[in-house]
């Protein structure tokens, strides 16, 4: 795996509470996780990372009753999705703060940052009308 790859840039933003995606260096089209060769342009250059407003769209969703991990501190059964950014890109995260039965796909979703004291920080999205205090 080469660097062009690398989540590193994306994964300590998200410790700082900042979501960053991956655009290409060449034409700027979001390209989210790092792509070899910008499916837009052909660039093979290395991508360039900006800040996402965090905001986009419920876009698939499934509920876990059942914890994979050690330390996650989540409780089952929890909400993992994937949400359409504003910017053009998917990512992965969990939704909380609302039952299952209240998700719907194309729900507004905003990002919220979880630091785990054991493992690596995880996105996080809530539905875009609640409040809540972090
Ligand atoms: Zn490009």
């Amino acid at each position: 795996m080469t660097a062009r790859y690398a989540l590193d840039t994306h994964t300590a933003a998200l410790q700082q509470g900042r979501l960053l995606i991956s655009v290409c260096a060449a034409c700027a089209t979001p390209q989210f996780p790092p792509k070899a060769r910008c499916g837009h342009c052909g660039d093979t250059g290395a991508p360039r990372w900006i800040a996402a407003k965090g905001t986009g769209e419920l876009w698939s969703f499934a509920t876990f009753h059942k914890a994979y991990l050690p330390d996650f501190d989540l409780p089952t059964p929890y909400v993992v999705a994937v949400v359409a950014l504003d910017e053009g890109v998917r990512v992965y995260g969990n939704v909380v703060g609302r039952p299952t039965a209240e998700l719907q796909v194309g729900a507004a979703v905003r990002a919220r940052f979880v630091i785990d004291r054991c493992g690596p920080p995880r996105l996080t999205f809530s539905l875009d009308d609640e409040e809540f205090d972090d």
